[in-house]
């Protein structure tokens, strides 16, 4: 349906240097090019900015679970063609077990996950969003938000270098990644109750047989002591392997311990065999911030909706954020679509609300773990007495995943409540 141009503004040009949009999408990560590809297949008239161009590196796993599989189902991708790497479930390393654990079978649910690199992913999400009709400027850099009145009303944007332009629009969203400056300049703060996590991976050829698991790692020890975090192995395909390690701010070692260290710790653990060296790497070992549980305040100001990273939305069991970027975008894009076709502005606005119906109980179950996780005597006897126990360890992964079929009164269902009951919310 299309929507009637934004009143009051002026007439932007029809080619690539305008001046107005109904939306504003500043970042064409997951988030930002979702958001642009469901906003664009209802007829809104919206621009899709990156400071960078496409294809373009980022730093992740590049693992997607049965959810994030769904979530991209949902801008028309094929996640069974090629370059996309099948995965079957998660494989967990313990001190004396190695448990594999399928996916559950589920109704609302694909029963695989894969993985593609970011390079290759994001670009072919952004071209959902440019066929289903929005604009893309790249190497396009929103340096500021346009506010009148308390409203934010567009952007300033800086295009290839050139001269920053006012870009009005309707509904700016912000899609611009975890550190979200842009927000951050229109006064959203990071909430330091909620939790951080960083992480650092790396991509290595490896003449070890691809497997079709997520593999991970929780016992990871230095010098007798089991280190706060995990570690990953993913299989790109090709030979390749994305390596990487991460750990949670909820420890009390957190200053001490970078992810750098975290993942050399991880490599050397590894089976010489498996070729995990320096000779085997390509390209450089990067690292970045998981900002969770959604942890950015507010989620929304008047004109202006955070998405994906930008407004926290991870998953605080597993730093997983693929998923919730896309969901998170499809929310706001309903919500804006809404507001604009019926003038109603509040609409988009219920937002936060929103996203707190649908996450809040699980954030808040995750927040607790990853503050009990924080706690190397509860990460110690969990690895030690929590792994052995396979019915338990399907349990697990079920939660941590965030793989239900989400029914009132089911096991998962109770659980989520009574934990909710007895864990103090910060
Ligand atoms: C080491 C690591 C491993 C991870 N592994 C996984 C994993 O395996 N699976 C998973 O699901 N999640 C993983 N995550 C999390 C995942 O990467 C993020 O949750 C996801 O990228 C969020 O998408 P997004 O669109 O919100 O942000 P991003 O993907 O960060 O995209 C933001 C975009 O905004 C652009 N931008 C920024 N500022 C501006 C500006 N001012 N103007 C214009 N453009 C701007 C950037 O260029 C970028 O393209 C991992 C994260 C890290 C750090």
């Amino acid at each position: 349906m299309a929507v009637e141009p934004a009143r009051g503004l002026p007439a932007g040009e029809a080619d690539g240097r305008r001046t107005e949009a109904d939306v504003l999408v500043v970042g064409a990560g997951p988030a930002g090019a979702a958001a642009a590809y469901h906003l664009a297949r209802h007829g809104v008239d919206v621009i899709l900015a990156d400071k960078a161009s496409f294809p373009r590196e980022k730093v992740c796993g590049d693992g997607l679970t049965p959810r994030g599989v769904r979530a991209i189902q949902g801008m028309g991708v094929d996640p069974t063609e090629a370059g996309f790497v099948r995965v079957d479930g998660l494989r967990v390393y313990g001190p004396t077990v190695v448990l594999d654990l399928p996916w559950p079978k589920l109704e609302r649910l694909p029963d695989f996950g894969v993985v593609r690199t970011r390079h290759d992913l994001d670009h072919l999400l952004v071209q959902r969003a440019v066929k289903a009709g929005a604009t893309l400027w790249e190497r396009a850099e929103a340096v500021a938000p346009l506010v009148d009145d308390g409203w934010v009303v567009g952007a300033s944007v800086r295009r290839e270098d050139g001269e920053a332009e006012t870009v009005r629009a309707r509904y700016v969203l912000a899609a611009d990644g975890a550190a979200s400056r842009f927000a951050g300049k229109a006064g959203v703060r990071r909430d330091p109750t909620r939790p951080l996590g960083v992480a650092a991976r790396r991509y290595y050829r490896s003449p070890r047989p691809q497997g079709t698991y997520f593999e991970s790692w929780f016992d990871l020890w230095e010098n007798g002591v089991i280190l706060p975090g995990y570690g990953w192995i993913f299989p790109v395909g090709d030979g390749i392997l994305n390596v990487g390690a991460g750990l949670l701010n909820t420890t009390s070692h957190f200053k001490e311990v970078s992810p750098r260290r975290m993942l050399d710790v991880f490599l050397r653990t590894l089976p010489e065999e498996w070729g995990m060296v320096e000779a085997n790497a390509e390209g450089e070992l990067l690292s970045g911030p998981l900002p969770m549980g959604m942890n950015r305040r507010p989620l929304a100001l008047p004109g202006l909706l955070l998405l994906g990273d930008a407004g926290g939305v991870v998953n605080p069991f597993t730093g997983e954020g693929i998923a919730y970027a896309i969901e998170s975008a499809e929310v706001a894009a309903e919500l804006v679509h809404d507001a604009l076709a019926s003038d109603r502005p509040g609409l988009a606005h219920s937002y936060p609300i929103e996203l707190r119906r649908r996450y809040g109980r699980y954030f808040t179950v995750g927040r607790a773990f990853a503050r009990a996780i924080g706690n190397a005597t509860f990460m110690r006897l969990s690895v030690l007495y929590g792994f052995p126990r396979e019915r338990l360890m399907r349990f697990a992964l079920r939660m941590l995943a965030n793989l239900t079929d989400g029914r009132d009164g089911d096991l998962d269902d109770r659980v989520m409540d009574w934990i909710v009951r007895i864990a103090p919310e910060r």
